[in-house]
């Protein structure tokens, strides 16, 4: 069946139809990166009508476009005659356009999927690339949206919710691995176990409220005395620990000691009183007679309660 002039005509009007209400972007663009080709989608979202833009260079209408970037991938789907595709994981979008969808009003621009297409001409050669934009900003939003959603959840699964510090699985897990690293380099590491002078009578006298603030203001003045590479936890109830990674045990005296008197020296405001308070700390080098993990936080343990008995507010090495 062979169809004559008039319905080709047809046909064209009707491809013409689709190519400019169909939902995706559609640009053709010739080797001087003039537009020759501009859709109801690209129009709608840049609105600039086809006639602004026909004949006009690409990046003299969207200077954000990468330009040295993108002249390369088409050059090599010119050279190459193959199809580009860039993702929004990659590059958010390539034309800046505005979200307006209501059901990802949290997104400020329409991330977008792009296909540069090789247009071939009647002599076989590449003078024209067809871009295809495709808007997948809900697709984008929801696996942003549930990736922040993991990483709070793993967040809030590795820190303790009163201090923000880590919790004791998480922290323990530090302190397995670095009982490891011990094993293997040797270097000096220490550990720093602090406990809460008589905070049984903290919360007799001011109520449990006022002892999760003292609890709070410990764990602030462990967080702003400690470097980087110190790793703290809260142990338990007002016990915690701190790895003082490359510090042999003088070190880590100096760590406690600067601990004690900043805690010594702070209150805790709470209704119409003042609360000071002290602590007491317990510290053990790592050495080849700490046979495990556990046996290293006893010998912290042991210093701390060295430190109790011999009258609180105190640091004190425990030496093995
Ligand atoms: P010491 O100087 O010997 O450490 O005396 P202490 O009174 O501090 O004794 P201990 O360390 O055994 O006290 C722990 C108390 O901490 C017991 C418990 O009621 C309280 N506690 C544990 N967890 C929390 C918490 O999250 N908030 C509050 N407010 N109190 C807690
Ligand atoms: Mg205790
Ligand atoms: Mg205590």
């Amino acid at each position: 069946m062979t169809s004559s002039p008039k319905d080709f005509l047809h046909e064209f009007h009707w491809l013409m139809d689709v190519l400019h209400n169909i939902d995706v972007g559609l640009v053709v663009l010739d080797l001087h990166m003039h537009v020759k080709l501009w859709n109801g989608f690209m129009q709608n979202h840049s609105a600039r009508s086809s006639a602004e833009v026909l004949d006009v260079c690409i990046f003299d209408l969207f200077p954000e476009l990468p330009e040295a970037w993108f002249r390369r991938k088409l050059q090599a789907v010119t050279v190459l005659h193959n199809a580009a595709f860039t993702t929004w994981e990659q590059r958010p979008y390539l034309f800046r356009f505005k979200n307006y969808r209501p059901v990802t009003g949290a997104a400020e621009f329409m991330y977008q999927n792009c296909t540069m297409l090789p247009l071939t001409d009647a002599t076989g050669e590449v003078n024209h690339i067809c871009l295809i934009i495709y808007d997948v900003t809900e697709v984008a939003i929801n696996r942003l949206q549930l990736q922040q959603a993991n990483a709070q959840l793993r967040h809030i699964s590795r820190t303790d919710g009163l201090t923000g510090l880590l919790n004791r699985k998480t922290w323990e897990q530090s302190l397995r691995l670095e009982f490891k690293r011990f094993q293997r380099y040797h270097h000096a590491c220490s550990l720093i176990m602090l406990d809460i002078d008589h905070f049984k009578d903290i919360n007799d006298s001011y109520g449990h409220t006022a002892g999760d603030e003292v609890i709070r203001r410990t764990a602030a003045i462990l967080k702003e005395g400690l470097r980087e590479s110190d790793v703290a936890g809260r142990y338990g109830g007002e016990e915690f620990v701190v790895i003082l990674v490359d510090t042999d045990a003088a070190g880590a005296q100096v760590v406690a000691e600067r601990l004690r008197t900043r805690i010594e020296a702070s209150s805790v405001p709470y209704e119409q009183h003042i609360i000071n308070f002290t602590v007491s700390l317990g510290i053990a080098e790592l050495t080849p007679k700490i046979s495990d993990p556990t046996m290293w936080i006893d010998t912290a343990d042991r210093g701390l309660y060295n430190a109790k008995r011999a009258g609180r507010n105190q640091a004190i090495i425990y030496h093995t």
